[in-house]
């Protein structure tokens, strides 16, 4: 065991805002709006069906399922046209400008950041949609890796997408915004989860309960069984649950 822990890190929602809503899906339907005719969101939609169509398909590889150019050019192609545009480039020119940490991102990364304990991104984007993001955010220098699709050609749900990060220590743990992703497929694979869904989501009246009880009295959808092991308001509460779940692990 090199760790006391290892904590996954999600990207989207959890640590930052990317540029895709902002920059990169305008100039992509816009250009595809000028050569088809079609209205911007139903080309949008287009987009968006075709990923999902992905998700939903277990013969779809993780990587193609995530792979925006390719979704993007495969709608164009659909609509008999040819798309210019390319999402790694306009996410490389719009990750300073159109990209936020969230709150307190920087601050919780520089409280966890520990020699006994590994921070790991544990992103579904394909590492050239997001590598420029976290640079462009200064937030690469508090990980010791990271984990997109495109390493071990699987998606958080598969076991596989971790390699063997878990078994180098005793406690892994898994911090996101998304159940499904951050919090159903993680418990599955042994983790503790930190689940962060916005605090707008979350009933006032669990606000002042601290982050473990919180998660227990969380009003779970019937298809959410599995609770989270704390559930965060804010990156702000990060750094202590963390502590406090590595005290009860010994
Ligand atoms: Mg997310």
């Amino acid at each position: 065991m090199h760790y006391r822990s290892i904590v996954f890190i999600d990207l989207d929602g959890t640590l930052m805002v990317n540029p895709f809503e902002t920059a990169v899906w305008p100039a992509v339907t816009a250009e595809l709006a000028a050569k088809t005719g079609q209205p911007a969101e139903s080309l949008m939609a287009e987009i968006a069906a075709e990923y999902f169509a992905r998700q939903a398909d277990e013969s779809v590889s993780p990587i193609a399922a995530m792979d925006w150019d390719d979704i993007a050019q495969t709608v164009a192609r659909r609509r008999n046209v040819r798309l210019e545009a390319n999402c790694v480039a306009l996410v490389e020119q719009h990750a300073a400008s159109h990209s936020t940490a969230l709150a307190f991102a920087h601050e919780a990364l520089h409280e966890l950041v520990s020699p006994g304990r590994a921070l790991v991104v544990a992103t579904k984007g394909l590492a050239r949609y997001q590598r420029p993001v976290l640079e462009a955010l200064g937030l690469t220098p508090y990980f010791t890796a990271f984990l997109t699709p495109d390493v071990h050609n699987g998606l958080k749900k598969h076991r596989r997408f971790f390699g063997d990060w878990p078994e180098r220590a005793r406690l892994s743990i898994m911090v996101g915004d998304l159940y499904d992703d951050d919090v159903r497929s993680p418990s599955g694979h042994g983790f503790r989860t930190i689940w962060k869904p916005g605090s707008a989501r979350v009933p006032v009246e669990l606000h002042a309960l601290d982050p473990f009880e919180r998660a227990c009295r969380y009003p779970y959808a019937p298809d959410q069984p599995h609770p989270a092991t704390a559930l965060i308001l804010s990156l702000r509460e990060l750094p202590a649950v963390v502590q406090a779940l590595e005290e009860r692990a010994g």
